[in-house]
């Protein structure tokens, strides 16, 4: 339910509304708009009937929310929301790259990238320093020694930092660290994860499972929004098909019924979402006119020597002119990269 209140409703009436939600063991959520504020109800509300906060002084009418995610649909939200991590706004109007090598690797690489990075006017470096990988024989990351790297890249640049967190153990840490969170996604459904993360204070990335749906998606979102956390940016990176051409089947189709039943911002992913090098520009631009928020993508100096991903990633001269092309496309939809 959404209890839309009068254009000329007091912060008093809004706060009588609240706490009536309150006693019916349901959570409020107020948000106040332009013209008006809009009060959500989230909570198990079978129970109780909240039609009855419909005769208190300076409500205008309650909306019924059909979807099962209630804080990330645009029925409780009609606006775009715009994320802020680091320099970045995450969101309309803009198309923002964050990019950067898959697992952070060492000090001069990381330092190298950032600098790079910097100098194409990218406010966002992703590396992980917990790594998920299939294989337990794979490099599974510099862990804390990762962070520490990360932290100093970013004393060193001013670029953000955006990180994998795995575990609920590694949260604090992770948070200490990034300027946004992100959740793999092979854990978009671990929800004592997402739970843990609702609180830290930190923007979240939330990747799309490889199988997922999309309402299974903006359930996982709705943990993040419900446990307080409002800056959720989504993820697509790629899902489970029967095509072996390509890692996986980067799903743009998904762009616009995200934009349509939810109001957070999404990314693609196209260097887990194809695979391979070659394919990556192709389906950044693809991502861009689509509807996309912005872009992740892997950049490492040598791919060659890459420590997990390589195939799938560009090297400096092949991000350069990625930016490039980008910008071309971006001036006609007017949208600015950064
Ligand atoms: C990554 O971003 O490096 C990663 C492991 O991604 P995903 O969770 O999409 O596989
Ligand atoms: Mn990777």
């Amino acid at each position: 339910m959404l209890v839309v209140m009068q254009h000329q409703a007091t912060e008093e009436e809004v706060a009588q509304v609240v706490q009536a939600i309150e006693q019916m063991g349901l959570d409020a959520h107020p948000m106040p708009g332009p013209t008006r504020t809009a009060i959500g109800i989230t909570g198990n509300s079978s129970s109780v009937d909240p039609r009855s906060l419909e005769v208190l002084p300076g409500v205008r009418e309650l909306i019924r929310v059909t979807q099962p995610y209630k804080l990330a649909s645009r029925e409780m939200h009609p606006e775009d929301t715009i994320v802020e991590a680091g320099k970045a706004r995450i969101g309309p109007g803009s198309f923002t790259v964050i990019a950067g090598p898959c697992s952070v690797e060492s000090e001069s690489n990381l330092l190298g990238v950032a600098e790079q990075l910097v100098s194409r006017g990218v406010h966002l470096l992703r590396a992980g320093a917990f790594k998920p990988r299939t294989s337990p024989y794979s490099f599974q990351g510099m862990e804390h020694e990762g962070l520490e790297i990360l932290r100093r890249a970013r004393e060193k640049t001013g670029i953000g930092i955006v990180t994998e967190v795995m575990d609920t153990e590694q949260v604090d840490a992770v948070a200490e660290t990034a300027d946004m969170v992100q959740i793999g996604t092979r854990n978009m459904q671990n929800f004592s994860l997402l739970k843990k993360v609702a609180g830290c204070g930190r923007p979240v990335l939330l990747k799309r499972g490889m199988s997922a749906t999309l309402d299974e998606w903006l359930m996982a979102a709705e943990y993040l929004l419900a446990g307080g956390n409002k800056n959720v940016v989504l993820c697509e990176r790629g899902v489970r098909t029967f095509t072996d051409h390509t890692r996986n089947t980067l799903d743009l189709s998904i762009v616009p019924p995200v934009k349509e039943k939810s109001h957070l911002p999404i990314l693609i992913d196209p260097s887990h979402g194809t695979g391979r090098r070659s394919y990556v520009p192709a389906m950044s631009l693809a991502g861009l006119a689509a509807g996309a928020d912005g872009l992740m993508v892997e950049v490492h100096p040598d791919p060659s020597t890459a420590l997990s991903d390589g195939a799938q990633t560009l090297d400096f001269e092949e991000f350069d002119r990625l930016l490039d092309s980008l910008q071309s496309l971006a001036n006609p939809l007017q949208r600015s990269i950064g």
